[in-house]
């Protein structure tokens, strides 16, 4: 699988910065330079009819860049134009402060780059946190080279050979929520993870505490108050890290699969509140995404199930409880069985997946 590695660049010489801001505004100007020569193309660009109206007079014009890098900016541009096809507008110019290199034109070495720059190979240090060494010693691809704001940062591809999946023995349910962000039970009701929503909104509130005091201050010096989002998005990402890391792991250890709801695909169903609720206050996908991930990076399988109905359906006998309304407990009329809710809602998750390993291959996927 592919995945892309952002690292800070350190602190350049003087030179070398210069080197990289006048390769990046040449670059900007051979972009805009083929963006040109498709207005003068008078046929859909593609790589090959592009190339051959207009690359020796754009190579020509761009000495310093590197061959690749000049084929690379054709390409951004026919995908600018593309999407300009689409979305419309006035012809598209292109602004951003980015430079593209080819894989095989980046070495990566002594925790840093070296690129061709203005003709010369030039070594760019970078800061690599500890968990990327181990991707780093796999084959790269593209590299892209953005300034943000006065920083820059490298794109690494990176292509990351999958692990061998594992053959599970059965299923770990995972129904995710906002009172329990999450809560994980295999096919018998076992719970294998808990974490509570509640970490959510005491952070919330500590946030809500300092950003009143920071709004008090800013009102009394400027008279105006100022948004503060992005704490709260930098800690969800990182809580999220965590609890897919830690499901993942629990997951790869006990050698089963997991399960997840699936979101879209019900078309022409409402969803219900319980999960209109989730999706609005917490990045839930974002969550899902993180899982699927790493589950990807171990080897482990995620299967993705119809959510109707598993907080309502009796995890014992199967029976539909229609009026179940949000008690914390899950009890079964018809059986008497009882439950966390929420870990009823899991198990129900878990055996909702059909396993060729577990169910046997005659049986067909449970549908619901
Ligand atoms: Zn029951």
């Amino acid at each position: 699988m592919k995945l892309t590695l952002k690292m800070k660049m350190r602190s350049l010489t003087r030179n070398k910065e210069w080197m990289l801001e006048q390769s990046m505004e040449e670059f900007k100007s051979c972009v805009n330079d083929w963006l040109n020569a498709i207005a003068q193309l008078r046929e859909k660009p593609n790589r090959g009819n592009l190339h051959r109206f207009a690359y020796k007079r754009i190579r020509s014009e761009h000495p310093q860049l590197h061959s690749n890098v000049v084929q690379d900016a054709m390409n951004l541009a026919i995908e600018i134009y593309r999407s300009w096809l689409k979305k419309g507008g006035s012809f598209p110019e292109f602004h951003s402060d980015v430079i593209y290199f080819k894989g095989v034109d980046v070495k990566i070495e002594n925790n840093g780059l070296v690129v061709p720059l203005m003709g010369e190979r030039v070594y760019l240090p970078l800061y690599v946190p500890k968990k990327f060494k181990k991707y780093l010693q796999h084959k790269h691809g593209r590299v892209a080279i953005k300034r943000i704001g006065k920083d820059w940062y490298a794109f690494v591809s990176i292509n990351v050979p999958e692990k061998e999946p594992i053959k599970p023995i059965g299923t770990i349910g995972v129904d995710l929520g906002y009172y329990n962000l999450l809560v994980a039970s295999d096919e018998k009701g076992r719970e294998v993870m808990r974490v509570q929503g509640d970490v959510l909104i005491k952070h919330k509130e500590h946030l809500e505490r300092l950003t009143a005091r920071r709004q008090q201050r800013l009102m009394k010096r400027f008279g105006t108050y100022a948004k503060t989002n992005h704490k709260d998005r930098k800690f969800v990402d990182d809580l999220n890290h965590k609890i897919a890391k830690e499901l993942v792991l629990k997951a790869k250890q006990l050698n089963r699969a997991i399960v997840l709801e699936k979101l879209k695909g019900l078309k022409g169903q409402k969803r219900s509140k319980r999960l209109r609720k989730i999706l609005h206050r917490w990045s839930y996908a974002d969550l899902v995404a993180k899982i699927v991930y790493k589950a990807r990076l171990h080897g482990v399988p995620v299967i993705f199930v119809s959510p109707r109905g598993t907080s309502k359906t009796c995890s014992n006998c199967g029976y539909y409880v229609k009026g179940f309304k949000n008690e914390r407990v899950f009890r079964c009329p018809k059986c008497g069985f009882q439950l966390d809710r929420d870990l009823n809602a899991a198990r129900n998750i878990a055996k909702r997946a059909f396993l060729p390993a577990v169910n046997g291959e005659a049986s067909s996927p449970q549908r619901r």
